[in-house]
């Protein structure tokens, strides 16, 4: 039998995506020790390219917590997006509509800085871990077995412990079958995504609805673009050549304007399939989900990043109020409370990618009517900052 160390410490978390490093960090400020655990390396996670638009509550999470201002100076912010649709451009203005804006930095940058922050502040983050186990997690000592990168084994005993190991984690599947509720629904199309070496071909995002189906326009810096076109979920992006992305990906943007994409060469390109995915509760003992741990969102809505933060900021104030003011009212409040929002924006998600996208097997009909939906909505000011205020995301209570 191996010897295995023992780390005691007050919260254990699974994962060092957004979710996992923000707490982390936000619980280390208010004085509670804390240990991460990641089976990816630190290069990995930085150079893995995810998601781009961060709602102004999540940039006032990084601002505000002492995570450091990049966002606000290497950032883009955006005002608005357009709908584009018949070949046509209508811009949802956020400013005018609801006072907000969104900006764009990449999910890699937000790593980078919430790593660099955790560096700073002597948090103990451990990358390239293996063998992630949970186990005893209705006991008020729950604890992580894992073996670290030079083949140590440890188990970490806690008295929370946080799952935020993304979709493809372990700890939700940890909870037994009878408590957990797996709320979870696929869709019969994928995004085709690319990065390419290219000047942006428009100042903010745009969400083309066409007769050979959706595309997104978006950016990632003043050289590199991220754009995305709608394909099958088993779409073999190495059979495609530049040549014919570029012409996909056109077509889907043309209109009476004789708007141009700007080309250059694709030097990433990736198919996500899409699924939404809500486990209820979002707690089982003293294991507490977080993140894509807990839900999924397609991505039409630019949602996951953010949800996985304002879970965070939910989860944070619960655990703080149980050490710091001795009431652990929150914490039992913590999944119903976080549920709200994921719900609200697993609505948003759905409606966003069921407005834009085109069923291959749909008729005629489904088609003219999600065109009206979208006329309904840009000609309506009502329409427009409902958008908007999902968009750019509702306060965090
Ligand atoms: C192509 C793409 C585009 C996207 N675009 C957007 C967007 O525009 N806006 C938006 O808001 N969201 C977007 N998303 C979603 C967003 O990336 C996720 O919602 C976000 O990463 C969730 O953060 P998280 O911390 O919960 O999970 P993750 O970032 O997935 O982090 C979980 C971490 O846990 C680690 N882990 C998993 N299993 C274990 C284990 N057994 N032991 C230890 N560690 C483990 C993983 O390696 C990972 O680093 C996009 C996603 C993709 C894939």
């Amino acid at each position: 039998m191996p010897h295995r160390s023992v780390i005691k410490t007050r919260v254990g978390i699974v994962g060092a995506g957004p979710a996992g490093l923000m707490l982390s960090h936000l619980l280390a400020g208010a004085g509670i020790e804390n240990i991460v655990l990641e089976k990816r390396s630190h290069e990995t996670i930085r150079t893995t390219h995810r998601a781009g638009i961060l709602e102004h509550g999540s940039v006032r999470m990084l601002t505000e917590s002492a995570v450091g201002g990049r966002v606000l100076t290497h950032g883009y912010r955006h005002d608005g997006i357009d709908l584009r649709f018949n070949g046509v451009s209508h811009r949802i203005d956020f400013q005018d509509l609801v006072g907000e804006s969104v900006w764009l930095y990449p999910q890699n940058e937000v790593f980078v800085d919430l790593a660099a922050a955790r560096a700073r502040d002597g948090g103990d983050v451990r990358y390239s871990v293996t063998d992630t186990e949970v186990l005893d997690l209705t006991s008020p000592v729950p604890k992580i077995r894992f073996t670290d990168a030079a083949g140590a084994e440890h188990e970490v005993h806690c008295d929370i412990l946080v799952g935020a190991d993304g979709s493809q984690g372990i700890t939700k599947w940890a909870i037994p079958a009878e408590h957990r509720k797996d709320n979870f629904i696929e869709y019969p199309f994928a995004w085709f995504g690319i990065l390419t070496e290219a000047p942006p071909s428009s100042d903010e995002l745009i969400y083309a609805n066409s007769e050979h189906g959706f595309a997104l326009i978006s950016q990632r810096n003043d050289h590199v673009q991220r754009m995305y076109f709608q394909s099958s979920p088993d779409e073999d992006a190495e059979s495609w050549s530049d040549e014919q992305i570029w012409h996909e990906l056109q077509r889907r943007v043309d209109g009476p304007d004789g708007f141009e994409l700007k080309r250059g060469p694709i030097f990433e390109r990736t198919v996500l399939k899409f699924r939404s995915y809500v486990c209820e509760p979002m707690r089982y003992g003293n294991l507490f989900l977080a993140g894509d741990a807990g839900h999924t969102v397609p991505p039409t809505g630019a949602k996951g990043l953010n949800l996985a933060l304002a879970d965070v900021k939910v989860l944070f104030e619960a655990i703080d109020s149980r050490y710091n003011a001795g009431s652990g009212a929150l914490l039992d409040a913590y999944s119903d409370t976080a549920l709200q929002r994921v719900w609200r924006a697993q609505n948003f998600s759905y409606w966003m990618t069921n407005m834009l996208h085109r069923r291959q097997d749909a008729n005629p009909f489904e088609h003219k009517r999600a065109l009206g939906e979208l006329s309904a909505v840009v000609s309506s000011r009502h329409g427009r900052a409902y958008l908007a205020e999902a968009y750019t995301g509702w306060t965090h209570g």
